[in-house]
């Protein structure tokens, strides 16, 4: 097939109307499927069933130092959990604080004691007439979403395969002490996928902020979550990184076990510099007497080490790997040469991110929509949901069966030269 733009109005009627018999044909197959969140998959979860067995009412809670897990205290976690998340972090256990079921709230509640209570004796952000944020696009709608429940005003930077385009960042960060903060989710991105470069995060941790109270949100969720053993992105650690510059608390890093165990029941970890861990602790200590130890010595005794899970991420992996395999497959096969979209082909994480014709993306994701395909919302992977280009989709493949992906795929190419036919018809009328 040649490209959509190359051919005749009267080809490209052709084409459409071929198209549009095959969509009523899916339409009648009523399907019900829901790729809107990348969340694992029943076989994923089954994996750490296992840890529901390693604690019973004759299992003794006692911790390695002597703490009783059934009880109150470790307001930091237990020493045992700071070791095996330090491990999975790459930092030192007293640099890392755990928390409860979920990173993302833990990120919340980062912005709301700054807004309250300002950074390291900052004026606190609420009083200032304006807080900005520098949010790399496409991101992941729910950091958007954080900032923009505190009114924080988002400022879009591309994204490049490298990581965002350090020369804006550098740029924007150095001029505007209004800007506060920039979120980052560093290796295999939600949603492109992509990993920052050396030199990515080497200029984050060179960073030279107007601000004193800036911090880089750097939200490490996918740190562990390779397709690929051979194949996998390696990433500067960035507080050592930031510690080497001179800039030791530039950054806050977030973690969690959320889609390495069960998402909503993992544990959740940040980990930072000294001095910031001094303004973490003294809101958490008024917070809570403490957070679930006995979730935390389950995950451990279920791991033992880290070698225990990485050698379960190689599960995940071997679950997953095969649906990535297959969404790019099928967007090659029935996409390539026509020129109406690009894809990422990540070693790792959760998304695939698809690049529509500018205008296509929402359309996309309705046609999908009647189809019984619920995607992730075009638009979601930009502050406000708003795409200018309406062109980014995010595919969340991990969830669906095998055989409900590869149908769900070949309705989602369908649809995409359904929306790209009439937008090229719609333009050569213009003429
Ligand atoms: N950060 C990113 C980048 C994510 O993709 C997700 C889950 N979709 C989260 C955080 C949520 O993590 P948690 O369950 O620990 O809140």
């Amino acid at each position: 097939m040649k490209p959509y733009v190359e051919m005749t109005v009267e080809e490209l009627n052709q084409e459409l109307d071929d198209l549009k018999k095959e969509y009523k044909k899916v339409q009648a197959m009523d399907m019900q499927l829901n790729m809107g969140r990348g969340i694992p998959c029943i076989d994923q979860l089954d994996l750490s069933m296992g840890m529901m067995d390693v604690l019973d009412s004759s299992s003794d809670l006692t911790c390695e130092d002597g703490t009783d897990c059934r009880n109150y205290g470790q307001l930091t976690g237990i020493q045992e959990a700071r070791e095996l998340l330090g491990d999975m972090m790459e930092n030192n256990p007293k640099d890392i604080i755990i928390y409860g079921n979920s990173s993302l709230n833990v990120m919340f509640d980062t912005i709301s004691r700054v807004w309250t209570h300002g950074v390291m004796g900052s004026t606190p952000w609420c009083k200032l007439p304006e807080v900005k944020f520098l949010c790399p696009v496409p991101g992941y709608d729910r950091h958007f979403a954080i900032t923009q429940y505190f009114g924080i005003k988002m400022i879009p930077v591309p994204m490049t395969p490298t990581g965002p385009d350090m020369d804006i960042v550098e740029k924007l960060v150095s001029e505007d002490d209004t800007i506060k903060g920039i979120w980052c989710v560093p290796k295999y991105s939600n949603p492109s996928g992509i990993s920052y470069s050396d030199e990515t995060v080497r200029r984050f941790a060179r960073l030279k902020p107007a601000a004193p109270d800036f911090r880089i949100f750097w939200d490490n969720a996918y740190g562990m979550h390779h397709l690929y053993d051979d194949h996998q992105d390696y990433l500067i650690e960035i507080l050592a990184e930031c510690k080497r510059a001179g800039n030791p608390d530039l950054v806050y890093k977030f973690a969690s076990t959320s889609k390495i165990t069960f998402p909503g029941s993992g544990i959740a970890a940040v980990a930072t510099s000294p001095n910031n861990m001094v303004d973490f602790v003294n809101t958490l200590k008024f917070q809570t007497i403490g957070h679930d130890k006995v979730n935390q010595l389950r995950h451990v005794r279920f791991f033992g080490d880290i070698h225990g899970m990485v050698e379960h991420m190689r599960k995940h992996a071997a679950i997953i790997r095969p649906k990535f395999e297959m969404v790019e497959e099928t967007l090659a096969k029935n996409l390539n040469g026509l020129d109406i979209g690009t894809w990422t082909s990540p070693r790792g994480g959760y998304f695939i991110l698809f690049d529509s014709l500018p205008g296509c993306a929402k359309e996309i994701v309705a046609l999908m929509k009647k189809a019984g395909v619920i995607m992730t919302p075009a638009g979601a992977t930009w502050p406000y949901g708003k795409d200018p280009n309406d062109s980014n989709i995010r595919i969340a493949p991990t969830y669906p069966t095998l055989t409900e992906l590869k149908t769900a795929m070949e309705t989602f190419t369908l649809c995409v030269r359904i929306a790209s036919a009439k937008k090229i018809l719609a333009e050569k009328a213009a003429k």
